[in-house]
């Protein structure tokens, strides 16, 4: 084993150690299928900060805007699919490594490659309900910006927008699994984003940190892997087999 795969290896005996072991997820997650992430780059969409359309103003003060921005999302996600990072999580899992998943991501991309137990601190893309009563809507109305039958008001996504609350199923399972652990293991987000970025310090376990950037703020982390997560995961999953 050359010396840079030293953390890797770290990771790899903390897991072993583990009886409870907990992934969280962000954007950098996701990258390698191919969907952006927010803050690597700016203006990846119409020279528009996501951060600023992503948000409850937006969706009451410009809803067009809004709507265009979810709608574009949305056909991106088109034939997007999980890639092999994905699926080792998925794997881990059913061989009891990793006991749950809680993810800031929307894309349904741990579901899709095969993770069960996933909390969805920011909700799901791809289910929808009417903002002002909460009717249940499907992605055709949404797209097609019909008007709710029961109050008129305008079809979204369940995304959780910035200024909106968690839903508090997700947070309270991902808190008990948190608490619970012995090791977070963390990949792929700039952990700006409150209260999600509180997460890794409330563990009494070990904590590790996969990520493309590392900076000072992540000496906080007991072991921390810069890299992508694709490829972070496939060299720890090699470790583990050999
Ligand atoms: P972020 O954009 O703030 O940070 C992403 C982090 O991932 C960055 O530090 C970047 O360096 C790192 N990264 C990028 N590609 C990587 C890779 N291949 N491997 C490892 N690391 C990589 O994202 P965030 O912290 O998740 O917060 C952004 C907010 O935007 C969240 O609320 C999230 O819900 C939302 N968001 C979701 C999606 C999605 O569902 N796929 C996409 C964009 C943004
Ligand atoms: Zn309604």
């Amino acid at each position: 084993m050359t010396s840079s795969y030293q953390h890797h290896a770290t990771l790899v005996n903390y897991m072993y150690q583990s009886k409870h072991t907990v992934i969280l997820t962000g954007a950098g997650m996701s990258t390698e299928s191919g969907i952006p992430d927010f803050r690597s780059r700016s203006g990846w969409w119409k020279d528009i900060d996501p951060l600023t359309v992503a948000t409850e103003e937006a969706l009451h003060k410009n809803y067009d805007l809004f709507h265009e921005f979810y709608s574009a999302r949305l056909k991106g996600l088109g034939d997007i699919k999980p890639h092999k990072g994905h699926f080792i999580i998925a794997k881990w899992e059913q061989d009891g490594l990793v006991q749950s998943v809680a993810t800031q991501n929307v894309d349904g991309l741990h579901h899709e490659a095969g993770s069960q137990n996933v909390d969805q601190l920011h909700g799901s893309i791809h289910s929808f309900r009417c903002h002002d009563c909460g009717m249940k809507g499907v992605k055709q109305q949404f797209l097609e910006k019909e008007s709710c039958s029961n109050c008129g008001g305008h079809f979204r996504p369940n995304v959780v927008l910035f200024g909106e609350a968690l839903p508090d199923d997700a947070w309270d399972s991902a808190l008990f699994h948190i608490q619970k652990a012995d090791l977070v293991i963390v990949i792929g987000t700039s952990l700006q984003v409150y209260p999600v970025s509180q997460l890794p310090r409330m563990t009494s376990g070990k904590t590790a940190f996969i990520n493309k950037e590392i900076g000072s703020e992540q000496s906080f982390f007991d072991v921390t892997i810069e890299g992508s997560a694709g490829e972070a995961l496939s060299v720890i999953e090699q470790l583990l087999n050999s």
